[in-house]
């Protein structure tokens, strides 16, 4: 039982600490748009069923609403048609295991910022691998853009005349990351896994298809990249355990090394 106990001292201790990639969910949660001959998902709503009055003196709580892939959330492999026949393709069959991966962070955050329309290529991915080893089998691929920075919801969502633009994945590299790498999935800080322009791929949506058509997850909204290292963190990202569910918001959390120029703090007394 040691590495678990270690685990705890260096949390407590600072050596490691806990790092939430997960953003606020609230009524102001922005929310994909489609082309209006698809049905949209809502937005969030909370509403009151009591909160220490007349319909519940002594408690509070809320009913909530909204779509399955709302805010931080998880793509399962059934949300798209390409794995809608696998096994273990949904919320509530995935096996836990494959929640929990090392975490590799892919930070083109310069590239975005001169090009919203940014699209990771394979070779962006091997240049990472030569500064920081391959990427292992069953790690959780986060594509690190800054685009969580955009706090304003017009700006995250980026929605202009020709439809959306934010960064993404090129189908080859999620080709790449399925089918060689083998990873659990890829995360992102935009509002869906695919670039903004992804409805005009071939095929359309081309990162839900090529890692859902592989069993792989999605995660999207993430924010919090920026306090990771390139390598060495552990991401936890469990949704919830709905039947037949194509995706869940969660907490998304990664255990990370503290940052070498963040003096450690000592463990309280
Ligand atoms: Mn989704």
């Amino acid at each position: 039982m040691s590495l678990l106990a270690d685990l705890i001292a260096s949390l407590d201790s600072g050596a490691l600490k806990v790092v939430d990639l997960t953003q606020p969910l609230g009524p102001q949660t922005p929310v994909i748009g489609l082309p209006p001959m698809f049905a949209s998902s809502p937005g969030v709503s909370i509403d009151v069923i009591s909160r220490y009055d007349g319909k519940g003196p002594g408690w509070y709580w809320n009913t909530i609403r909204m779509g399955e892939h709302t805010g931080t959330h998880f793509d399962a492999p059934v949300h798209w048609i390409t794995g809608k026949d696998l096994a273990d393709n949904r919320c509530d069959t995935i096996p836990a295991r494959r929640f929990v991966g090392p975490a590799c962070v892919i930070d083109v955050t310069a590239e975005v910022a001169k090009n919203e329309d940014f699209l990771l290529m394979p070779d962006h991915v091997t240049a990472w691998e030569k500064q920081h080893g391959t990427i292992p089998r069953g790690a959780w691929v986060l594509l690190r853009t800054g685009w969580s920075k955009r706090t304003d919801p017009a700006r995250f969502l980026n929605v202009k005349a020709d439809g959306p633009h934010s960064p993404g994945f090129h189908r080859s590299t999620s080709e790449l990351l399925a089918k060689d790498r083998d990873v659990l999935g890829v995360g992102v800080e935009t509002v869906g896994t695919d670039a903004g322009q992804a409805g005009t791929f071939d095929p359309p949506f081309s990162n839900h298809a090529t890692m859902h058509g592989n069993g792989k997850f999605g995660l999207a909204s993430l924010c919090n990249l920026d306090q990771l290292p390139a390598t060495g963190a552990v991401v936890i990202a469990a949704p919830l355990k709905i039947v037949d569910g194509s995706g869940s918001p969660l907490r998304v959390l990664a255990i990370s090394p503290a940052p070498p120029d963040q003096p450690q703090r000592p463990a309280e007394s």
